[in-house]
């Protein structure tokens, strides 16, 4: 199983540094995990036919899935247009993107996506990929979800703060891709997690790796990874966009 970092900026963009957005590929199986701003046309750039299997958005905050419109727009007029692909998000949220949409009942939205609503302790599989999820910390319905193939196991945190369901989940992952939107104690905003909160939840869960993203663009992120590493002890990298790993 492969994670190819799309997108990793939290809260907004920068040059050449989408939001999130991530694909794993695992046996000819490709799921994009969120698509936020700029993570459609990194998708082109991995996959030129853009031929995904299935997509999942972990909630209706728009960096992690205002390109579910422009996606739309790829589906329906791209080099090779398709229909039905297989989305899972939280309940609520196709709802939320069709009514931004303003697609009433027969709308092409309707035919390109179907959509699935998960919640926590919901399983699903991808062709060769089973996914589980765990519902986050966060200000509104938020998934993280684990994917397993191959005897390995990658898991996304999407956006959360020390609670929720994550920390189970997350325990004995070969790889937890964990948000760490702030540095130093991160007091003050229950709904994201520091690099060093990050460290010590993966360190908790007994995971391989830990991959840090959706840090807040203004941030040095040589300093989240120290103290990531520093509360982890294990390996610790930053997702910067066009990264490849071997999960
Ligand atoms: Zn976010």
């Amino acid at each position: 199983m492969r994670l190819r970092v799309l997108g990793s900026n939290g809260t907004y963009p920068t040059p050449g540094h989408p939001c999130s957005g991530y694909l794993v590929e695992a046996d000819g199986t490709r799921v994009m995990l969120d698509a936020g701003p700029g993570t459609l046309a990194a998708l082109q750039e991995a996959l030129p036919d853009g031929r995904l299997d299935a997509l999942v958005v972990t909630h209706a905050h728009p960096d992690h899935c205002s390109d579910v419109f422009h996606l739309f727009n790829f589906l329906r007029f791209g080099s090779e247009t398709r229909e039905g692909l297989p989305s899972f998000a939280p309940e609520g949220v196709a709802d939320a993107l069709a009514a931004f949409l303003g697609a009433g009942e027969g709308h092409a939205f309707h035919r390109a996506f179907v959509w699935q609503g998960v919640s926590a302790g919901d399983r699903g599989r991808v062709g060769g990929i089973d996914l589980a999820f765990a519902a986050t910390q966060h200000q509104l319905p938020t998934l993280a979800v684990s994917l397993t193939a191959g005897g390995r196991r990658l898991v996304y945190s999407a956006d959360t703060g020390p609670g929720g369901g994550l920390p189970a989940l997350a325990a004995g992952a070969d790889l937890l891709l964990c948000e760490a939107t702030l540095q130093g104690d991160g007091e003050g905003w229950p709904y994201h997690l520091s690099a060093a909160a990050a460290g010590a939840l993966a360190r908790q869960a007994g995971v391989r790796r830990l991959l840090l993203t959706h840090l807040a663009p203004m941030l040095d992120p040589a300093r989240s990874v120290a103290e990531a590493a520093e509360a982890f002890g294990g390996p610790v990298e930053w997702a910067v966009p066009g990264m490849e790993v071997e999960v």
